[in-house]
């Protein structure tokens, strides 16, 4: 493997509770990085060598602030590339905004994406006018939003109309997702789902790492835990075909993790990801170190 970039959860806690998310992103969740973990972390990707960006994700980042800007300032000092992933709820005014971002810049951030669309927070802030985006522009950040396309008739079920199609916009149905927005959308064969349409399960170029150690190649589907043994080895010893979930999804997609397992299924599903993530569910406690953490599959209460 020769990935370069490595996602980190910094938390699965989230001020939101957004219908589409893959994390499953709660005030509710627990798991976050201490800073000496993610030394370990930086210590461990200069080991591989392969490296040279971290991206920080949540759950929501900037609700551990300080932990953030340290693992920006600390990364950069070792010569990875730095981004962040947030909601921007922090973002009230331009002129706040600024004060929030501008340690961040001072630190060596390069890049920051805020989720502007339906699906986060109450309000639908308009892209080009966002408080954060327009304070990241201002300090010379590289910006960008993220903004997903909400399936036909999302909570406007008044302005539906009986019969018509419901389609299924940019979400991919996994994690929360699959369990809220999936309902009533138009379906396919379950059979039809031969491939895994989004990652590149033997030699991606990026890996999620969460709070816990699990190196994820899509969420909730782990290849390893970096606490438990070195990233180097862990990348070294990857045999997807021999991995008990990823060799069926690599062999015949979804639909062959079915197949295999002799599992019971529904007669369509909105997306590969919908039959995929709802297989995961029913094999989790067959496969509980490669199909992680429980936050991953919506259990709150986890330790
Ligand atoms: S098909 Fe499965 S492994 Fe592939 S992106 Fe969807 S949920 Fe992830």
């Amino acid at each position: 493997m020769d990935f370069n970039s490595i996602h980190v959860l910094l938390t699965y806690q989230c001020n939101y509770e957004c219908d589409h998310c893959f994390t499953w992103g709660s005030p509710w969740q627990t798991g976050v990085f201490t800073g000496e973990q993610l030394e370990d972390v930086f210590q461990q990707a200069l080991a591989l060598g392969s490296i040279n960006e971290f991206y920080f994700e949540g759950g929501e980042t900037f609700l551990y602030y300080p932990v953030l800007l340290q693992s920006v300032r600390r990364a950069t000092e070792l010569g990875f590339a730095t981004g962040i992933v947030t909601n921007g709820y922090w973002a009230t005014t331009v002129e706040d905004a600024l004060i929030w971002l501008r340690p961040l810049a001072e630190a060596g951030l390069g890049q920051i994406s805020i989720s502007c669309d339906i699906f986060h927070g109450d309000a639908l802030e308009e892209t080009a006018t966002h408080p954060g985006l327009e304070a990241a522009r201002q300090l010379g950040l590289a910006e960008g939003s993220i903004s997903l396309e909400p399936p036909t008739g999302y909570r406007n079920p008044e302005t539906s109309i009986p019969g018509e199609a419901i389609s299924g916009g940019d979400v991919m149905y996994r994690g929360r997702a699959a369990e809220k927005l999936a309902a009533g959308l138009s379906t396919q064969p379950w059979d039809s789902f031969t491939t895994c349409p989004y990652e590149n399960l033997v030699n991606p170029g990026r890996i999620h790492l969460d709070p816990l150690g699990n190196l994820h190649m899509c969420q909730g589907l782990v290849m390893g835990n970096l606490f438990e043994r070195p990233l180097a080895q862990i990348t070294a010893e990857y045999d997807p075909e021999a991995h008990p979930v990823i060799g069926p999804l690599l062999a015949g997609g979804p639909a062959q993790l079915v197949r295999e397992y002799r599992l019971p299924h529904e007669a369509g599903y909105v997306d590969a990801c919908h039959l995929c993530y709802t297989t995961r569910q029913q094999l989790r406690s067959r496969f509980p170190l490669e199909l992680a953490p429980e936050q991953m599959y919506g259990v709150m209460e986890a330790a």
